[in-house]
């Protein structure tokens, strides 16, 4: 009884053992396989994460100012932007806070938002020059990120991104065409700029 007693403790201590280095050795398999991105891909995801909420929550608030229709339609893709990289993050075991409407980690992007609002806020035609503005960064933006990793699912969501700013470009600087206006672009050069406003409405996955 003794020694059956003693040998139920070392089974016991066994197991304690062995399921301490199982659990260990799974979280360290769990580490490996769940999150393989690199810094810089993380840093990429984090941050157009916050630049496609740049975009939703400047046209939120020039959609409440303006009865223009590219605002309202626009602020919805911008969600299904955001949607896309917050896939990205949670298949690849980042954690990340979406702050409230009007709100950002990133000071520059905050400076971006309390600027894009104030200037929106001054005419129909300002609020357009902000959304062309958006999207001239963003297209830029994206491809800076693109040059930088060589995750081929980062890159092939963010050439969708882009494919989405393409057409926002457009219908921003072609409504500010009908109002008698022009955008100059100030993050792509004159040339990309010429090609993507030439170009006809694209097809994207999202
Ligand atoms: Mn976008
Ligand atoms: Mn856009």
């Amino acid at each position: 009884m003794k020694t059956l007693k003693s040998y139920s403790l070392l089974l016991f201590s066994y197991f304690i053992i062995v399921s301490f280095l199982t659990s260990c050795s799974d979280s360290d398999d769990s580490i490996v396989t769940t999150n393989n991105l690199t810094q810089t891909e993380t840093e990429a995801l984090l941050f157009m994460l916050e630049e496609e909420k740049l975009a939703r929550d400047t046209y939120e608030f020039l959609d409440n100012q303006w009865a223009l229709a590219q605002f309202a339609n626009i602020k919805l893709s911008e969600q299904s932007h955001m949607d896309a990289v917050i896939s990205l993050l949670e298949q690849n075991a980042v954690s990340y806070n979406v702050l409230p409407y009007g709100e950002f980690a990133n000071s520059d992007l905050q400076g971006f938002y309390d600027q894009f609002i104030t200037v929106g806020t001054q005419s129909q035609i300002q609020a357009l020059q902000v959304g062309a503005t958006i999207e001239d960064l963003d297209i830029v933006d994206l491809e800076d990120w693109i040059n930088e990793i060589d995750n081929p699912t980062i890159i092939a969501v963010f050439r969708n991104l882009q494919c989405g700013s393409r057409n926002h470009l457009r219908s921003f600087t072609s409504a500010l065409v009908n109002l008698g206006s022009e955008y100059v672009p100030q993050f792509l050069s004159q040339q990309e700029y010429d090609e993507i406003v030439a170009g006809n409405n694209e097809q994207c996955n999202f």
